[in-house]
């Protein structure tokens, strides 16, 4: 055994430390001002005096983010009915896969994954937008999202399983949308 290999713990080359992700460098920056806003809410829970005021009223913020819910979503449903219109039949939210994913094709070994554009980041697309508010905040969920979803995929993809994300604005144009599945689902 070589010094080099004695060294390592078990598992070798794998155990060596280096970030997981080029996107963990990216969410650094956030997670320094994410503790920076709980250290200002924590001082705003000694004090009462708000420091970082959301600009949308509470009682309209809790309705929006009552709003937001993981599974079953609009875009998801859409997603669904396009599928099974198709003939293809599928499983849901299949609790054993990496990320519960959204419509499981078991015996084609594949995968849709519904996302939505502004929660998931959608590179380059205009519902990606950014609240001006509060932003540590969101750059945290943000980077979140985008650091489970890639996790997810890397790990699905590992496992054998091939998988399309399909985007929220894709529903725009759904003969398009339908000729992709089709040709993904098919192939
Ligand atoms: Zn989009």
């Amino acid at each position: 055994m070589s010094a080099e290999a004695s060294e390592r713990e078990p598992g070798g080359r794998d155990r060596v430390s280096r970030p997981l992700f080029p996107l963990y460098a990216a969410c650094q920056g956030s997670l320094r001002r994410i503790r920076l806003e709980q250290a200002a809410n924590f001082e705003k829970m000694l004090w009462g005096r708000p420091r970082l005021v959301d600009h949308v009223k509470p009682e309209k913020r809790s309705q929006m983010m009552a709003a937001v819910r993981s599974k079953d979503t609009k875009p998801e449903m859409a997603v669904r009915r396009l599928v099974h219109s198709m003939g293809f039949r599928y499983r849901l939210h299949q609790a054993s896969l990496p990320g519960k994913p959204d419509l499981v094709f078991a015996s084609r070994r594949k995968i849709i994954l519904v996302h939505g554009c502004f929660w998931h980041r959608h590179r380059g697309c205009r519902y990606t937008t950014t609240p001006k508010t509060r932003t540590a905040f969101w750059d945290q969920k943000f980077c979140a999202n985008m650091e489970r979803d890639r996790l997810t995929l890397r790990t699905l993809k590992r496992m054998g399983w091939r998988v399309k994300t399909v985007w929220q604005c894709e529903l725009k144009n759904p003969s398009k949308l339908a000729k992709a599945l089709n040709e993904f689902l098919s192939i």
